[in-house]
């Protein structure tokens, strides 16, 4: 590639062939779709070990072995894979990397270079065409689709690794990825077996085959379950969502949506109660002198999300609700008007310049019939506000659904002040909602009015 081009070829006739991920699957090329490689480590050898445990029994001491070696393993992913190499969430001895490597190497997953490149671009491009892993093509590709088959890398989102490159452990890792993956996937476990209490065949095939298969398993989850089950308590824009059973399923990564929000942060779960055993990992490696600079988000970074998210989520509820007709859409009425359509038998009462139809309302009025018919077609600004009784909250809410125009000049209390305070100084949520608080509403006023003869 790095000769001169050749005038005679034809040209960019290698560089502009297409990819066969870019090509029309058929019956003729699906084959051809299809990472023959990936199948056989993710699909042909975990069955190979299903047909094998069937020949084998399995003793208790290798099953204790195998969810041991499944911990360390899908630790090695989780703590070191990830949130060390893919996020640099902490800093991490030479012994504590190489050991993670190990492990890590142990899961059958792919190189630490590899493998935190993806997600490197998973995160920077979450949900697009560029994450190699998105949800938005299905949950079964975000699984493991998008390993069995082939992918056009040049698709999947640059990422800088330069930082990958230049750790000792990583680039050794990723040139003895095979040497590793062998070693740390099958004969350690089967070492472990065998020279321990004899079980050589067991330790291959629980502690080796079928724990290769659960920990894939279980770390695929956080590409797939993670951006599909739970939550969205940081951020509702993207799909990473955070669920107790992705998190019990991941050893802890299941906190995805706050993951996403601060993926440089160690923790992947921040309260106390949640299962996060790879935080605890970490932490407790810090205390043992392994671990050291581990970064966390301030907890007020984090609540104005968690704010901003419920602040969301309010005002979509608020937008379903009836308020009541703005008062600057309302018609203008006179008084005398007024005073007319209520003695023909209209329900009308007017409260605070505002005009209320409470015609349907009146058989219902807790305070009784009586009451409220001797409200109508008057100005009740002064019964409804503590002059007979001083009238709830909920009342007022009520009562701002039955509006049917304004006065005029607005009688006792100036009402066109009032509708330009209802226009210009209540808030407006983010679909342009007014903001009503509790005690807001343009019918209450701020201090019970006294009757007259109680002064
Ligand atoms: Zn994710
Ligand atoms: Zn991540």
């Amino acid at each position: 590639m790095s000769s001169k081009p050749d005038a005679t070829r034809p040209r960019a006739a290698d560089t502009k062939k297409v990819h066969i991920a870019d090509t029309q699957m058929t019956r003729q090329n699906w084959y051809k779709h299809v990472n023959w490689l990936n199948v056989t480590f993710i699909i042909g050898v975990p069955i190979s070990g299903c047909i094998q445990a069937f020949f084998v029994p399995l003793q208790l001491k290798t099953a204790i072995w195998a969810v041991i070696y499944y911990f360390f393993t899908g630790l090695g992913i989780t703590a070191g894979y990830h949130r060390l190499w893919a996020h640099c969430s902490y800093s991490a001895t030479l012994p504590m990397r190489i050991w993670l490597a190990l492990v890590g190497g142990g899961a059958v997953e792919g190189s630490i270079r590899w493998w935190a490149r993806d997600h490197r671009a998973h995160h920077r491009y979450t949900d697009t065409d560029k994450d190699p892993y998105s949800v938005r093509k299905g949950l079964l590709y975000s699984h493991l689709g998008w390993m069995v088959m082939k992918q056009n890398p040049k698709r999947i989102g640059r990422t800088d690794i330069t930082d990958l490159n230049e750790d000792p452990v990583v680039v050794w890792q990723h040139r003895n990825y095979i040497k590793v993956v062998i070693t740390m996937g099958l004969i350690v476990p089967m070492l472990v077996a065998g020279l321990g209490w004899g079980d050589w065949y067991g330790g291959f095939v629980y502690a080796g085959i079928l724990r290769i298969f659960f920990v894939q398993q279980a770390t695929f989850c956080v590409n797939s379950l993670a951006h599909w089950l739970g939550d969205q308590p940081f951020d509702d824009r993207n799909s990473p969502r955070d669920h107790i059973i992705t998190a019990l399923v991941t050893l802890g990564e299941g906190y995805h949506n706050f993951h996403h929000e601060f993926p440089s942060d160690y923790r992947n779960a921040i309260e106390w109660h949640q299962y996060d055993p790879t935080k605890w990992t970490i932490w407790t490696c810090k205390q043992l002198g392994l671990a050291y600079d581990l970064k966390q988000f301030r907890s007020n970074e984090i609540e104005k999300g968690r704010v901003q998210q419920l602040q969301k989520k309010i005002d979509q509820k608020r937008a379903k609700l009836d308020w009541g007709t703005p008062l600057d859409q309302l018609p203008v009425m006179e008084w005398d008007d007024y005073v007319e359509q209520a003695k023909n038998g209209r329900g009308l009462i007017s409260i605070a310049g505002v005009v209320h139809d409470v015609t349907d309302f009146i058989k219902d009025h807790p305070g009784g019939k009586a009451m409220i018919k001797s409200g109508l077609g008057k100005d009740a600004t002064a019964m409804f506000n503590g002059g007979v009784y001083y009238h709830s909250n909920g009342a007022h809410n009520l009562l701002s659904t039955m509006r049917v125009g304004v006065i005029r000049g607005g009688g006792e209390v100036e009402i066109w002040k009032r509708a330009q305070k209802e226009n210009s100084e209540y808030v407006r949520d983010e679909t342009g909602q007014r903001i009503i608080r509790a005690g807001q509403q343009v019918t209450k006023m701020p201090e019970p009015i006294p009757t007259a003869d109680a002064a």
